[in-house]
């Protein structure tokens, strides 16, 4: 459950207002997942408190453990 990590001084990021912030950096940032089979931006599925992720390329969903995460800054 913890793999929310700052990209630029690696502390936890905290859930705040629907983005990640990191009270280190002061920095806000969005989580963005790619498909590790085409590299394209997953649409992210909220389904019974699970959040799964669908690849509009593959045309199919992604398991959680395989998808790319990446954070931007906000
Ligand atoms: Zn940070
Ligand atoms: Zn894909």
């Amino acid at each position: 459950m913890s793999q929310n990590i700052c990209p630029s001084c690696s502390q936890e990021l905290e859930w705040q207002d629907g983005k990640y912030r990191c009270g280190q950096c002061s920095l806000t940032f969005i989580k963005t997942a790619f498909c590790p089979d085409c590299d394209a931006e997953l649409e992210k599925l909220q389904a019974c408190g699970a959040a799964s992720y669908f690849c509009n390329t593959c045309n199919e969903l992604k398991s959680k453990s395989r998808v790319r995460i990446q954070f931007d800054k906000a």
